[in-house]
């Protein structure tokens, strides 16, 4: 078999998307590649925040729907996204999320490399890791940025899960998608491919007395796993059929394609083709600064366009 590239994008849910943006591209200095709606939701934008490109692996991406309930911790969810930052700079971002009033967990060190752990404004549970092996990933630094290159963040680094069986979602990681256990931690079990390097990794660990997750304002709704091109996306919609779990049809989403399922623990997973990418309908010098849509929603635009609200700039803190 042949197994996933790693982390495409990951998929989150926030509140008003004027306050997300002030995060993600003021705050952690993101670069917006792409403002468009929630295909299935055309009145919900869906915001794309990555590195300067757009680059496969480096982008997370956020439904702001602001009327939904807080999300509620509990098996079947993915806990938290990791983020790479450059080794030696976690110093800088402690002070820096610190002076706009982010709350900050204690230093820890996972597997050996170094960690700061926080909320963004509605609750998602982020961690910024201090990744060695992010520096030899695809890169492009946003020169806009408020954060100096030298402490940008790469891409992403991981996530985790949150189980009810660990056998059961490790077999399928193994089985169904070329993961392999990489090494086990506390409570934590790192599952990998490759070599396990910067954004080819989960953590997962088995919470079997807990109750049920659900979505809400600061979950993961799915963490989306590269793929090269179509033969390799429909070759790995095989296994995962095979493997028992229930994917969609292809999906164009006109950046990219993609097939959805759920792993048998319950966490969303997609298999997302890393072409043709975000700049096939915008200039790279100006991606994300208008709204977007795919060819078969255009003519709703006007629709569109008066529902979802209007986005200023971040101001740059
Ligand atoms: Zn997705």
């Amino acid at each position: 078999m042949n197994p996933v590239r790693g982390l495409h994008h990951v998929t989150a849910i926030s509140g008003p998307a004027q306050e997300n943006l002030d995060f993600y591209a003021g705050v952690l200095g993101m670069r917006l590649v792409k403002k468009s709606v929630n295909q299935d939701d055309p009145g919900t934008y869906h915001l794309f925040y990555a590195d300067a490109e757009g680059n496969p692996g480096t982008d997370l991406t956020f439904f702001p729907w602001a009327q939904m309930a807080p999300s509620r911790d509990g098996h079947g969810l993915s806990s938290e996204v990791s983020l790479a930052v450059p080794p030696g700079s976690l110093g800088f971002w402690s002070g820096r999320l610190q002076s706009v009033g982010v709350e900050i967990g204690a230093p820890e060190v996972r597997f050996g490399e170094h960690v700061l752990a926080f909320k963004d404004t509605h609750g998602l549970k982020i961690a910024l890791v201090e990744s060695h092996s992010s520096l030899g990933r695809a890169f492009q630094p946003w020169e806009d940025s408020p954060i100096p290159v030298e402490h940008q963040i790469r891409g992403l680094e991981s996530a985790r899960l949150v189980e009810a069986s660990l056998p059961i979602t490790a077999s399928f990681l193994e089985q169904a998608l070329g993961f392999r256990l990489l090494g086990t931690e506390g409570e934590w079990h790192r599952y990998g491919i490759a070599e396990g390097q910067s954004g080819q990794y989960v953590d997962v660990r088995a919470l079997p007395g807990a109750r049920r997750g659900a979505w809400g304002t600061g979950s993961i709704h799915h963490l989306a796993w590269r793929v090269d091109d179509d033969a390799h996306q429909a070759a790995l919609r095989g296994t995962v059929q095979n493997s028992g779990a229930h994917p969609t049809p292809v999906i164009d989403r006109f950046w990219f394609k993609s097939v959805y399922f759920k792993e048998p623990g319950g966490v969303l997973f997609e298999l997302a083709t890393d072409g043709p990418g975000f700049a096939v309908d915008e200039d790279p010098a100006h991606l994300g600064e208008t709204l977007v849509l795919p060819p078969w929603l255009e003519a709703d635009r006007a629709a569109i366009e008066a529902t979802v609200p209007k986005l200023t700039k971040p101001s740059f803190i």
